[in-house]
């Protein structure tokens, strides 16, 4: 166990002390939050990546569940601790406690539901101005349904062409869900 002082990001932990965990030495944190609408896949996507090693904690009190993951990304050891919101989460209700520290963002579409997508700019506005401007890259989720898909090519060249970083992933088949953690943890290098 490191001693306080060489922890890398007491940020990361400083909503919930008791949650702290200790990286090892050379090994920097970093804080993930999932951001999306109700049943886009945020739970699926990190259960999927973090499956082989799962280590997660409940913080009931603020309905989060957290999950850790350690990768190798830009030839650095990093630990990511990502924040999820259990449950039937009321996603207009993202708040600073939640964001707090985050480093990196998630912000997930369901692409059957257009609909989310217009949501998911709204909470990138949200996050943004609570926490500046982390990187973000937005997920278009259940991609092994995509010829069902209500969010268009068009769509996606749009938002590329303001400047968002987008990814498909399908939490059920696991194509580019690890891609997408370590696309996202590159950036936050
Ligand atoms: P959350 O509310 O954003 O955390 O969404 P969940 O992870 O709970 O997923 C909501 C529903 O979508 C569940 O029934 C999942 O099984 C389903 N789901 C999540 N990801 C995918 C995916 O990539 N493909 C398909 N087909 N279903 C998915
Ligand atoms: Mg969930």
């Amino acid at each position: 166990m490191l001693p306080r002082g060489n922890l890398p990001i007491d940020s990361v932990w400083a909503p919930c002390e008791s949650f702290r965990v200790f990286p090892e030495q050379g090994m920097i944190a970093k804080k993930v939050c999932m951001v999306g609408s109700f049943s886009v896949g945020k739970t699926s996507l990190v259960e999927r990546y973090v499956r082989s090693i799962f280590s997660d904690r409940y913080l009931s009190t603020v309905g989060v569940k957290i999950s850790k993951k350690d990768i190798v990304a830009k030839g650095q050891a990093v630990s990511l601790v990502l924040w999820d919101m259990e449950g039937k989460d009321d996603y207009s209700k993202i708040n600073l406690s939640y964001l707090r520290g985050a480093m990196g963002l998630f912000l997930v579409v369901d692409g059957l539901r257009r609909e989310t997508l217009d949501e998911a700019a709204t909470l990138q506005t949200v996050a943004h101005s609570l926490v500046g401007n982390i990187p973000c890259i937005l997920l278009i989720n259940k991609a092994d349904m995509a010829d069902s898909w209500e969010v268009t090519d068009g769509d996606i060249v749009n938002l590329e062409q303001q400047g968002l970083t987008i990814m498909k992933t399908s939490a059920k088949t696991g194509h580019g869900v690890d891609a997408a953690f370590l696309a996202l943890t590159e950036a936050m290098l």
